[in-house]
């Protein structure tokens, strides 16, 4: 199936630039992106922004049927162990299901392709997500072992995504960072959320930390050192109320995804995410030349890098998964477009590989 697709400005590559053009698309992938008129038989985007979709690279699905329950009350007491969350998922076990579908369609409205989930409930847990999948999705499915063997667990999913770096005794987190070094999946960890345990983090070898909300200063050189990934959650952070990282110091040592957190803290929509990193960013570093095409990166394509799924940076060969906005007159820049400007109404279709969703193409 072939798609091409003319008089766009196309947010071209892993520099995010700005391309006045057309994009083919052939079987899923994109064939070429070029300036210009494009080849025959195009479709008509009247200069609308070609964004890539957005990666939410750590979310909580299972607790979407809590949204702001307890939104006043600690971390601790909402989702610490013994906390409101475990009561929730516990109590209203059999409506959690229809809660991820219903976040995964918010998800997907939003411009969103690809989500990280840090799955609780063992195996039955990772069952459950998987069951309720969107299929228009991509989803990577983090477990943990909670009643499990984590051998088993592994079978059925992407990896594991730990509650802190010292969730089970020694001796058990030993063997579960062996079998997911051994299956070669993903080991990814919450850091430094209300304190700095940034150094138990690294020694478990993550392929990604999760938040780096309060970690000292030379913990951040150690995690750049390490060349360890961070996946930052800005508005769940602020919403617990338990501060908020150091972006524009992350941006410039690390590769940086964004997730949304708990469905239950903060709602999955990553142009709120984006919105809110980039600004936050350049409040905090009293930086107005912060560029917004490092935030676009950090909520579309680091996710799918961080997450170990095929690129969806909009160059030849990639998958082909983007947005399609429409465009606003008296706009300036296509980049703070997206991620500062846009909301949903502002989509006018989503691409993934071939398959049109969330609109049409046509006007
Ligand atoms: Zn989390």
């Amino acid at each position: 199936m072939r798609l091409v697709l003319g008089n766009a400005t196309i947010l071209q590559g892993e520099e995010l630039e700005p391309t006045e053009g057309f994009l083919v698309i052939r079987d899923g992938l994109v064939e070429e992106v070029g300036e210009g008129k494009g080849p025959r038989g195009w479709v008509d985007l009247k200069r609308g922004i070609v964004s890539p979709t957005f990666t939410n690279a750590h979310v909580h699905l299972g607790d979407s049927v809590g949204q702001d329950y307890g939104a006043y009350m600690s971390i601790e007491k909402r989702v610490g162990i013994g906390g409101l969350k475990g009561r929730l998922l516990e109590e209203g076990r059999a409506r959690v299901p229809a809660g991820m579908r219903e976040s995964m369609r918010a998800m997907l409205r939003c411009g969103t392709g690809a989500f990280g989930d840090f799955r609780e409930g063992g195996l039955e847990g990772v069952r459950l997500l998987h069951r309720a999948m969107d299929p228009r999705l991509e989803g990577v499915v983090l477990g943990r072992p909670d009643g499990s063997g984590v051998e088993e667990l592994l079978a059925e999913c992407d990896g594991i995504g730990l509650r802190t770096p010292r969730a089970y005794p020694r001796g058990e987190m030993e063997r579960i960072v062996a079998a997911v070094k051994g299956r070669k999946k993903l080991l990814a960890v919450h850091a430094a959320e209300v304190r700095d345990d940034v150094d138990e983090a690294l020694g478990l070898r993550p392929d990604f930390l999760v938040h780096l909300t309060n970690a000292w200063r030379e913990s951040l050189e150690k995690v750049a050192r390490a060349g360890v990934p961070v996946v930052l959650c800005p508005r769940a952070n602020a919403m617990l109320g338990v501060g908020l990282p150091e972006i524009p110091r992350l941006l410039e040592r690390t590769l940086v995804a964004l997730g949304t957190d708990n469905v239950m803290v903060n709602s999955p929509n990553m142009l709120r995410e984006a919105e809110f990193a980039f600004k936050l960013a350049r409040g905090m570093g009293r930086d107005p030349t912060l560029d917004g095409r490092l935030i676009l990166a950090a909520a579309t394509i680091n996710g799918r890098k961080v997450l170990g799924l095929r690129s969806n940076a909009i160059e030849e060969g990639n998958e082909a998964s983007f947005i399609v906005f429409r465009r606003g007159r008296y706009l300036y820049d296509p980049v703070l477009a997206v991620i500062h400007r846009y909301d949903v109404g502002d989509i006018r279709c989503i691409v993934r590989g071939g398959d049109v969703s969330g609109g049409s193409l046509h006007v």
